[in-house]
């Protein structure tokens, strides 16, 4: 009687109790979940920064081990000055930016905030992309800068003879300071077209100004000016369909088109042959200018395209490069769903070739 009636009614409370932990731990399953999920690492800690918990991407940010090292203070764990130091200043209110020495190049933001009576929480967000946008736009300011500088020292210095000296220097002298001044100017002017061209690439994803463009009048075109830059020093030889067409913008084709030819003009010395062709093959159309020049050195390959990359800064200068036509050639492809790919043989000569997709492409 009295017994039966205790013990289901204590059997009751094992069942709700059982229920009541079932729920907790489906409550907490989901919470570690969503926790995992998160693109940041997060560490929870005690208020003497002994870990109690972490997600896996903290564990592997910051080089620790999810179950090992829980209960552990961690700066015993990473033992990187900036972080302990971080930890023992007992100042929050501005994040830690983050480089860990064992690891090269990251950059991560560490915020450590307090709940609770005596909680922690790490939050650490993985920065080294951003730093790198970042550090790439610094570094095109500055070089943006530097390249304007050069030509205009050398302006300032031209109108400053001409101005101290004007009675005393000879009509030829003036003749020819006036003409270095002026190619200086033509130089800053190509340097700023370019730029226009490449942020104008940059700034849309798609092509504004589409339509069929007949390759081969375009490309007869180049041609002329490329044998007025040559001026006979060059034999150019062509091989383009006739009746090709690409579906693309006239003013990057030509671009694309125009920087391989002329830069095979100029990095190609007298008596040298260049080949401009296009070939069909499997999904691809490729259009390619070969030399016999000075070739590129295989270390520089891989960063040609990159702005202001030059292999010889003096002959780049000499032939008035602005370090940003294979950049404008990798850009202004890509926004045709093409690619650029480069072949060089040191004094034997280089390949470039344009990689156009077979959608964009019409042969009759
Ligand atoms: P630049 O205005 O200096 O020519 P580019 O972006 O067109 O700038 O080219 C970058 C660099 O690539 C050049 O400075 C040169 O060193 C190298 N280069 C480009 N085309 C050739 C080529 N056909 N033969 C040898 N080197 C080349």
């Amino acid at each position: 009687g009295v017994w039966g009636e205790f013990v289901s009614r204590m059997n009751r409370r094992v069942k709700t109790r059982q229920q009541e932990k079932d729920l907790l731990e489906s409550a907490l399953e989901q919470f570690q979940s969503a926790l995992e999920a998160l693109p940041d690492g997060v560490i929870f800690m005690d208020d003497h920064h002994r870990i109690l918990w972490m997600n896996a991407l903290a564990a592997d940010m910051m080089g620790l081990l999810p179950t090992q090292d829980k209960g552990m203070p961690i700066e015993h764990l990473v033992r990187e000055p900036d972080f302990v130091a971080y930890l023992q200043t007992g100042d929050y209110s501005e994040p830690l930016m983050f480089h860990p020495n064992s690891r090269n190049q990251v950059c991560y933001m560490i915020t450590l905030i307090s709940y609770g009576a005596d909680r922690q929480l790490l939050a650490i967000r993985d920065l080294t992309q951003l730093e790198k946008l970042e550090n790439v736009r610094r570094d095109f300011v500055a070089n943006v800068s530097h390249e304007l500088k050069t030509p205009l020292t050398v302006i300032n210095g031209f109108i400053e003879t001409l101005q101290t000296h004007h009675e005393t220097l000879s009509t030829e002298k003036r003749q020819r300071f006036l003409d270095l001044a002026l190619a200086q100017s033509h130089h800053m002017g190509r340097l700023v077209q370019d730029l226009l061209t490449l942020s104008s690439l940059e700034a849309r994803a798609t092509l504004v100004d589409e339509t069929q463009v007949k390759v081969k009048p375009l490309i007869d075109d180049l041609v002329i000016s490329a044998e007025a830059i040559s001026a006979g020093a060059h034999t150019i030889t062509m091989d383009i369909p006739e009746d090709l067409t690409i579906h693309g913008s006239a003013t990057a084709l030509r671009s694309i088109f125009g920087n391989l030819i002329n830069n095979a003009v100029n990095y190609t010395p007298a008596d040298g042959k260049i080949h401009i062709s296009w070939r069909n093959v499997a999904n691809e159309g490729v259009f390619s200018v070969q030399d016999t020049g000075i070739g590129i050195p295989a270390l520089h390959l891989p960063r040609l395209s990159e702005r202001f990359y030059r292999v010889d800064r003096g002959r780049s200068r000499e032939t008035g490069g602005t370090g940003l036509g294979l950049a404008i050639v990798k850009h202004a492809l890509s926004r045709h769903q093409g690619h650029l790919e480069i072949k060089s043989q040191v004094n034997v000569g280089s390949t470039f070739e344009a990689w156009f997709p077979k959608a964009r492409l019409n042969q009759s």
